[in-house]
């Protein structure tokens, strides 16, 4: 679904990323972990338009889509839940659940929000709250089913463990499978809590300064000396 060739990022003289390649298909959980810094948000970041490459291709369904504008972007279908959730504070939940549906002009809107609801209860209870005034962990859920409800084909998620209460996580972790189980959905999620991480994915890559240094099966992953070690606390 998702091929990235030899990737650069570059912000004004420092090289976030030296050529990066890798590879997401259609219905998996794809992880990419790495330490502070790796390149990870900048890698989705490059996917979703918000950053231009310096050079390297992003093949989404067969069309390159590097250096397009990140609305176009939305409206092939490939959505992201960014870092530090970005919910837009003051208006409601509702609302900011809406904004997530702004592109599209079918008839199914209701019947999707009526989905995230059903995954997020939560956000069915706080349906008119400001959402700014949501806990950490029910603004993550909140960023998910935003982007949710763009309908996409793929969906990124940056770190949607940061800054959240550990018995949140588990749930926003057991919701990310959920989501990929029922609606056979995509996903591309970035995390630097990559116990959980590898715990959930089908498929990791370990970013590190820039360049991908692994790939393998999650578990493969989760086995191997050098990843124990350096990201799973020996
Ligand atoms: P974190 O988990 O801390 O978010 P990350 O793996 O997502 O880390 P990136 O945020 O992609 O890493 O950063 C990759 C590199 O690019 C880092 O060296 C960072 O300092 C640099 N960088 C990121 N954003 C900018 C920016 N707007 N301007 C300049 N340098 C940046």
């Amino acid at each position: 679904m998702l091929e990235i060739r030899d990737l650069h990022v570059n912000y004004g003289a420092i090289c976030a990323l030296h050529g990066i390649s890798l590879k997401v298909e259609q219905g998996r959980i794809v992880t990419l972990i790495g330490a502070n810094g790796a390149g990870k948000s900048t890698t989705l970041r490059a996917i979703s338009g918000l950053v231009k490459p310096r050079s390297g291709v992003i093949n989404f369904e067969s069309h390159n889509i590097a250096g397009l504008p990140a609305h176009v972007i939305v409206g092939r279908g490939l959505a992201q839940s960014p870092e530090g959730r970005m919910v837009f504070a003051n208006l409601t939940v509702l609302e900011n659940l809406r904004m997530g549906a702004y592109l599209r002009k079918d008839r199914e809107v209701s019947k999707d929000l009526d989905y995230v609801f059903s995954i997020f209860p939560r956000l069915k209870e706080r349906e008119w709250q400001a959402a700014g005034t949501l806990s950490g962990g029910e603004q993550q859920m909140l960023a998910i089913a935003r982007a949710l409800m763009s309908k996409p084909k793929l969906l990124m998620l940056d770190e949607p463990s940061l800054g959240i209460a550990p018995i949140l996580v588990r749930t926003i972790f057991d919701k990310i499978v959920e989501i990929n189980k029922t609606l056979g959905l995509t996903i591309l999620l970035v995390e630097q809590n990559a116990n959980l991480a590898l715990q959930v994915s089908h498929y990791g890559y370990v970013l590190e300064t820039g360049k991908i240094i692994l790939e393998n099966n999650s578990d493969a992953l989760r086995a191997n000396a050098e990843v124990r070690a350096a990201y799973l606390g020996g």
